[in-house]
């Protein structure tokens, strides 16, 4: 019981850091969607965020989501993929998840093309915003690219972008967010309704709203420290 109410005074924290952060920045926080990152933890505490209220949770591994979404087919949960994803696993990806963040390849869309899905997954192109190409995320000059091919693409739906702020010593999350809100202002150019921009974690969820995310992925905040895995 403990552990339950921390993690509902978490949730409940951060939910209001987020609509005062909106407020700042003069937008509404209904059009912000905070999705949970509840990597490296079990199944039973996806179950009790569902049981505050959350309908988005996000999973950078897909073996490990795989065997969480199986678990939890009973509960009405959204899905969001947001690591790198093997071209060879994201047919099965397809079978769980509402949203993939991180498309990043041409090669990727294509593996998806043939995917069995009921209703389009929801596809964000992911911008790398560092100098490191061994960061994830496409280089800004394949956006238009990528994004056509998964306009193409019937088993995707085009939202938008994602990316990572690089480190705090690299770059600030201020003026690489504003670069971010450039490439999606390009992917909106192709499709008007891909108006999504998908940015912002624990450290940065207030300069990513700033900057017009309308996707939070928020992880430690809200769970508290990932367990160490052995
Ligand atoms: C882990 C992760 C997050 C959440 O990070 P926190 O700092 O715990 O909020 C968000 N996005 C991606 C891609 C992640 O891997």
């Amino acid at each position: 019981m403990l552990e339950r109410s921390a993690l509902a005074a978490r949730l409940a924290q951060m939910q209001q850091r987020i609509a005062a952060a909106a407020t700042a920045a003069g937008r509404e926080a209904d059009d912000l969607t905070l999705i949970v990152v509840t990597k490296f933890h079990p199944a039973s505490l996806v179950r009790e965020l569902a049981a505050l209220g959350v309908s988005d949770v996000g999973e950078n591994r897909h073996q490990e989501a795989q065997l969480k979404s199986a678990e939890l087919a009973d509960l009405p949960l959204r899905w969001h993929f947001i690591g790198q994803l093997q071209t060879k696993k994201a047919r099965q990806a397809a079978k769980y998840a509402h949203a993939i963040h991180s498309i990043d390849r041409e090669r990727l869309v294509e593996s998806l093309r043939t995917a069995e899905v009921d209703t389009p997954i929801e596809a964000f192109v992911q911008v790398n915003l560092t100098n490191d190409p061994g960061r994830g995320g496409a280089h800004p000059t394949e956006i238009e690219r990528i994004a056509e091919r998964i306009l193409e693409t019937p088993t995707l739906q085009l939202r938008g972008v994602m990316a990572v702020a690089p480190l705090p010593e690299e770059e600030e999350a201020e003026s690489a967010f504003a670069r971010l809100h450039g490439f999606a202002e390009r992917v909106r150019a192709l499709d008007p309704r891909a108006t999504s921009i998908s940015a912002g974690m624990t450290h940065d969820y207030a300069e990513a709203i700033a900057a017009g995310a309308t996707h939070l992925r928020i992880g430690s905040a809200i769970t508290g420290n990932r367990p160490t895995t052995g």
